[in-house]
């Protein structure tokens, strides 16, 4: 049972409401986003009054509260396409229902969402993005805290792919489908993570997960975090040659040619026709002669 008493506010107008799964009110917009599961929104008789839903996904925590929300105010459900013949099992009436097939901007009132297609979790898993304070809703996208449940049926490969997109975005606050609301320079580094790990479950190797992870914190401009995740490959094999080829990779980037030049010399001890490490090495040892002209 939760109830706007119980409601937690740190961004204004936008009110989160944590039963089973959260929910997001915006009091304004009369929208709620997510619904929480069946029983969470018991006091909902002194919400104001709700026109429109968002949906991030169809799992039961999340959408599981719509009956209760459409039998009060027959508000307009926005869902994924592919979260409407599921929604049927709710009793959503069809002509209430607009899919979603992504990237389109939605508009309530002043706010404006742009709609991220995030499968993996489930196929219909949906991430919105208010693009003018930097909020992103993330439903069950982004792990949040230790807790790391993977769904039966999840598409691990497309998981990752989905929440390393979401690593691209500029974003200030991540408004999860669990937990805590998440603020400031934490956010690249969980979902980074997030993406690290399901790269790693994908590929059944927690290693090319973390090399994964290293290349995109390389890719957003954040070269500690990628030293420090090539590093963690290469304590556990300190001979693994993607992760030394990734760190070389790295340091050149960061202008560190001799360091540079030591990891692809390792990389290529191991794999000695690995041809990108060799052009590599050659790149960064013109790169040294340029710093050290005449040696
Ligand atoms: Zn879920
Ligand atoms: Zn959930």
């Amino acid at each position: 049972m939760m109830s706007l008493a119980k409601v937690s506010t740190r961004l204004k107008g936008i009110h989160q409401l944590s039963g089973r799964g959260n929910c997001y009110l915006f009091e304004k917009e009369g929208l709620l986003l997510d619904t929480g599961a069946p029983g969470d929104l018991e006091g909902l008789e002194i919400l104001p009054p709700v026109e429109n839903v968002l949906l991030t996904h169809s799992h039961e925590c999340h959408a599981g509260g719509l009956i209760k929300v459409c039998s009060a105010y027959s508000p307009r459900v926005f869902c994924s396409e592919l979260a409407v013949e599921g929604l049927k099992n709710y009793g959503i009436p069809k002509d209430k229902i607009e899919p979603l097939k992504g990237n389109e901007t939605l508009s309530f009132g002043k706010l404006r969402f742009r709609v991220i297609p995030c499968p993996g979790h489930t196929k219909d898993s949906m991430a919105f993005y208010e693009t003018k304070r930097g909020l992103l809703f993330t439903g069950d996208s982004v792990f949040v805290g230790e807790e790391r449940r993977i769904p039966q049926g999840a598409d691990l490969g497309e998981w990752a792919e989905s929440v390393r997109f979401l690593s691209t975005l500029k974003v200030s606050f991540v408004l999860p489908g669990h937990g805590e609301v998440q603020r400031g320079k934490s956010i690249p580094k969980m979902i980074v993570e997030s993406y690290a790990f399901l790269q790693g479950e994908a590929e059944g190797d927690p290693l090319m997960g973390l090399i994964a992870g290293g290349i995109q914190y390389a890719d957003l401009d954040m070269m500690p975090e990628a030293l420090e995740m090539f590093d963690m490959v290469l304590d556990k094999e300190p001979e693994n040659p993607g992760a030394a080829f990734s760190k070389g990779l790295t340091l050149l980037k960061m202008s560190r040619f001799k360091e540079a030049v030591d990891c692809f010399d390792l990389a290529l001890k191991v794999v000695p026709d690995f041809k990108e490490a060799a052009n590599a090495k050659a790149l960064a040892l013109a790169a040294v002669k340029g710093v050290n002209p005449g040696r």
